[in-house]
């Protein structure tokens, strides 16, 4: 049957942590890839040779492709990074809401999931 894996604390263990982050860089990429190529192709119409972006010109860089982006994938870009935060933080997995750890599942469906499943239901019935 399944194998359930004695884990003794709260965490997940960093095999599994590191194919997470794998595939929310992924996700990530796919979200912000398409609109920096948009905004690539647009920006090498307009100027020839320019070598180095200094911080301001990567930040303004950022806010172009952030406001290129729907509002649909903005939240799954937040999401996103939001969960790759809490993978450096260590605390991903945990439930936000109550502490607990979320099934592994769980995050298989959703790698971005801050509640458990319990959680997740009670938060939804206060709607
Ligand atoms: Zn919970």
């Amino acid at each position: 049957m399944v194998k359930e894996q004695a884990e003794s604390k709260k965490g997940i263990d960093k095999k599994t942590l590191a194919r997470f982050k794998k595939i929310l860089l992924k996700e990530r990429e796919e979200i912000v890839g398409e609109v920096k190529q948009i905004y690539e192709s647009s920006k090498e119409m307009g100027q020839d040779g320019i070598q180095d972006i200094g911080d301001e010109a990567a930040n303004i860089y950022n806010k172009q492709i952030l406001l290129s982006l729907t509002e649909n994938e903005r939240i799954r870009l937040q999401e996103v990074d939001e969960a790759l935060d809490r993978i450096e933080n260590g605390t991903y997995g945990i439930c936000e809401e109550c502490g607990g750890p979320i099934s592994p599942k769980r995050l298989e469906v959703r790698p971005v999931a801050k509640y458990c499943v319990p959680c997740l239901m009670k938060l939804e019935k206060g709607k």
